[in-house]
């Protein structure tokens, strides 16, 4: 429990665990027996003096608005959505990964069935974040620019190129459908 905290983003007020556990630390408070974080950073746990903290991550921490474009891993692919590791918030690296969320009726300017059309785990992608009043950030990948812009074989883990209008593994031959940025790089260009 104590390590799934450590290194975790936190915001002020959020309950970091109770003086049992720890002793409240810079950037905490204790009310009542109970730790929270006082500002926005990053959670650290000293083990061995039994002390919580939170370094403040101020101007460090990039945080995906809505209209924010970004750039993600996708992490887990269901039928009809997709969760997003974003990384990179208006060309800026975040200092911890948000997690988004794209679902599959905003995910192309098509109609797309079935998620496994648009992407695929470790595929990287371009979107736009569309809602942030949830936990989960809504994204979208409709536009010219946004979709994937580097997909891997679910075969062999090689990455895809294209060749024409098919993707294709650069080395088993596997031939795949994503959900494609207009600027995704072709065979001619993917040689180095
Ligand atoms: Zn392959």
């Amino acid at each position: 429990m104590i390590n799934k905290l450590d290194g975790t983003f936190v915001v002020p007020g959020e309950k970091l665990g109770v003086v049992e556990e720890f002793d409240p630390g810079r950037g905490t408070v204790e009310v009542g027996g109970i730790v929270y974080s006082s500002q926005t950073g990053v959670a650290s746990i000293d083990p061995k003096r039994h002390i919580v903290s939170v370094k403040t991550a101020t101007g460090l921490v990039v945080v995906p608005e809505e209209g924010s474009t970004v750039v993600g891993i996708v992490e887990k692919v269901q039928e009809k959505m997709a969760i997003i590791n974003m990384i990179v918030v208006d060309g800026k690296k975040m200092a911890l990964p948000f997690t988004g969320m794209l679902h599959v009726s905003n995910s192309s300017p098509r109609f797309e069935r079935s998620m496994w059309d648009v992407v695929k785990p470790n595929d990287i992608i371009r979107a736009k974040v569309i809602d942030t009043s949830q936990r989960i950030a809504k994204l979208t990948t409709v536009g010219r620019d946004l979709g994937v812009t580097k997909a891997y074989c679910s075969k062999c883990g090689n990455e895809l190129v294209l060749s024409g209008h098919i993707l294709r593994c650069s080395v088993c031959r596997n031939v795949e459908r994503r959900r494609l940025a207009e600027d995704f790089r072709s065979e001619a260009s993917a040689t180095n």
